[in-house]
């Protein structure tokens, strides 16, 4: 059964999960139990968008499908929240884990996917916030897409993920706690004041429009990561609509191609959405950030979680700006 355990030294959760060594190293294209037509290999659907009318769960016809992921590292079963203080500190490991196949063909890349299968995905990911929210134990969704084997992904077909946690990640409550303390002292969101300085700036612009801001941040940690910053205040994902929707599809596909050309195949997309407790919508501004994946941490980055990153973000905005005025 998954467990979360505390470090008291970091103030941080460490979930154990046998369940996910569990997983296939690699599967076959002929066996990929994401693609249309295999359905009968993955966990019952959560959630589809299809085309066909009266189409059955677990069955072909869908666009889009949501299912609980097969190894996951969080059940819902584990509803018994023991806790144990005496020195170390542990609890059950409840949550949820669903998958979100991103395209019922067999696609690796995000870049391969159509701006409006993209546009679906960030449909799904908006709906699935909201429906998991209705269940009061869950403190925080982290939603993310692991893509080639560097990145964390073991399966090829292009998935995104969605982990609901009982708990609050400690390195979202010290950023909530900054926005806050931002917010009580200025009065404003600090987002929001960044995309004004950046607009004075201009050096770390990639693109900016009216929907959004997209950036490397002045201290980005990881390599030739990029933010997309929505222009509107907005502090929950789900909120975001159509039209900002199919803007942030039509970026990140380009981003994405501009990884997959220069880079490499593997690459980290995340969004940070305001932790569930918090209902005061003035100061939290949700990010969704994309990262190729190149290196991997050495021992200082382990040991300090101090990042060296190898591009100033003023470099990789021209250098992703020059690449999108070609394209
Ligand atoms: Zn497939
Ligand atoms: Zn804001």
């Amino acid at each position: 059964m998954p467990q979360f355990r505390k470090n008291p030294l970091k103030n941080e959760w460490v979930i154990f999960s046998e369940e996910r060594s569990k997983r296939p190293k690699k599967e076959k294209v002929a066996e990929c139990r994401f693609c249309e037509g295999m359905e009968i290999h993955t966990p019952s659907e959560i959630f589809s968008i299809s085309s066909k009318e009266n189409r059955h769960p677990d069955t072909s016809g869908w666009i889009i499908r949501v299912v609980p992921n097969k190894f996951p590292a969080l059940s819902l079963e584990n509803n018994n929240f023991l806790k144990n203080e005496i020195f170390y500190e542990n609890l059950n490991g409840y949550g949820i884990h669903e998958v979100v196949i991103n395209s019922n063909r067999h696609v690796k890349f995000i870049s391969e996917l159509k701006e409006t299968e993209i546009k679906l995905m960030l449909d799904v990911f908006a709906e699935r916030i909201i429906q998991i929210k209705k269940n009061k134990k869950i403190k925080y969704i982290s939603i993310f897409l692991n893509q080639g084997g560097k990145a964390g992904a073991t399966i090829e077909h292009s998935h995104s993920q969605i982990i609901a946690l009982p708990l609050l990640p400690e390195i979202i409550k010290k950023e909530n706690n900054f926005l806050k303390k931002h917010y009580r002292n200025k009065k404003t969101c600090y987002i929001c004041d960044l995309i004004n300085v950046e607009l004075k700036d201009k050096i770390r612009i990639i693109h900016k429009d009216d929907l959004f801001l997209i950036t490397p941040l002045f201290y980005s940690c990881y390599f030739f990561e990029v933010d997309f910053i929505p222009v509107r205040h907005m502090s929950n994902f789900e909120d975001i609509n159509s039209i900002e929707k199919e803007a942030l599809a039509k970026y990140i596909k380009k981003i994405s191609e501009f990884f997959l050309e220069k880079f490499s195949s593997c690459m980290n997309m995340f969004i940070k959405t305001q932790p569930i407790y918090e209902n005061n919508k003035d100061y939290y501004h949700w990010t969704l950030k994309i990262l190729p994946r190149i290196h991997n941490f050495g021992g200082f980055e382990l040991s300090t979680q101090m990042n060296i990153n190898t591009s100033f973000p003023e470099k990789t905005a021209e250098v992703i700006k020059k690449y999108l005025s070609r394209s």
